[in-house]
């Protein structure tokens, strides 16, 4: 039984995580280098929270 993926030529196996909060009027969202992005929030506590738990989710250390 082979259940195995096939590997994808020209991806990389583990991306980077890098998030950056953009503010832009009273709303804030954050961007990660591999292209995930939050929803814009009016709470940047809210907006952390988010980009931690995308790091935490994608097995990558904040910070
Ligand atoms: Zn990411």
């Amino acid at each position: 039984m082979h259940s195995e993926l096939p590997a994808v030529p020209g991806t990389t196996p583990m991306p980077e995580h890098r998030v950056a909060i953009s503010e832009r009027g009273s709303f804030c969202h954050a961007t990660c280098a591999c292209g995930w992005y939050s929803p814009a929030r009016r709470s940047r506590d809210l907006t952390r929270r988010e980009a931690e738990d995308h790091l935490a989710a994608e097995g990558a250390d904040p910070g």
